[in-house]
């Protein structure tokens, strides 16, 4: 995985494009055909689709001074290639208010690994400032065999995941088409505020819509993409959680 650090100063003056494919790069050169999740989450920041803060710590010391500069309350977060969903191995710890739940969420989580897979070996604990619950959407991109890269909207848990209430457009899309994919799901309502709820920000939903375009059609290696669920807000949204799986095999699937 790329070092937080070492990264920017390599980088320094590359431009948004470049400093994604390293990180896709770097991630081949480790025998991955996915991103850890803090890479997926850096390749989003920099075509600008909005994400939790993150830092990746190494120790627990780190882990503290990390959530002290996010600010309470943090998540953390398992960073391992032999772990792809997190939560279902207990390695994710939301909602944490002080430095004692830090401390104890970071040994919670090392033991629920190594529970789970006693070799799993392990990058580091990703720290990231805790999204506020709000409405939630995904948005996904994959790669259609009969139509090529597509994106996919639909708003998060049982629209998506039970009833299929999703839209699809080919990338690149227009602006037109990101207000379309949005409006088009039966759950639109939703977000135009309900009950006394304020509605969402369309405009940082079309944005992440024509960003994640720009990402993928820049990246061909991308096979699949997944922000799943970004947290949208009256005004802003944040993406609580990114997958990007890279097209070919892993050579840790042989
Ligand atoms: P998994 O690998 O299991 O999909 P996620 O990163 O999606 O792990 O975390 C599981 C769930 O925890 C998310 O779907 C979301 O509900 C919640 N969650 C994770 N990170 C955050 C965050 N930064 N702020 C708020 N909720 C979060
Ligand atoms: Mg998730």
């Amino acid at each position: 995985m790329l070092e937080e650090e070492n990264h920017l100063i390599l980088s320094e003056g590359e431009t948004s494009m470049k400093k994604a494919s390293n990180i896709l790069d770097e991630a081949r050169k480790e025998g991955r055909n996915y991103l850890l999740e803090p890479e997926a989450k850096a390749v989003c920041r920099e075509y600008e689709i909005p994400v939790t803060e993150f830092r990746v710590a190494k120790t627990k010391q780190e882990a503290l001074r990390f959530a002290g500069h996010i600010g309470y309350p943090v998540v953390l977060k398992i960073i391992s290639p032999d772990i792809i969903h997190k939560s279902d191995v207990g390695g994710v710890i939301t909602d944490l208010e002080t430095a004692q739940g830090v401390e104890d969420a970071y040994e919670e989580i090392l033991r629920n690994v190594k529970k789970h897979k006693t070799d799993a070996e392990i990058i580091g604990i990703l720290v990231q400032e805790m999204a506020p619950e709000s409405t939630q959407i995904i948005i996904g991109a994959i790669k259609d065999p009969q139509f090529g890269p597509s994106l996919m909207f639909g708003l998060g848990g049982v629209f998506v995941e039970v009833l299929q209430d999703v839209s699809f457009r080919i990338v690149p899309i227009t602006e037109r088409d990101a207000k379309e994919m949005v409006s088009e799901v039966k759950a639109y309502p939703l977000l135009k505020g309900y009950r006394g709820k304020p509605p969402a920000d369309m405009d940082a939903i079309i944005n992440i819509l024509l960003n994640t375009s720009e990402l993928v059609i820049e990246h061909t290696e991308i096979k699949e993409l997944d922000l799943n669920p970004i947290m949208v807000y009256e005004r802003g949204a944040k993406t609580v959680d990114a997958r990007i799986i890279l097209e070919g095999k892993s050579p840790k699937e042989d």
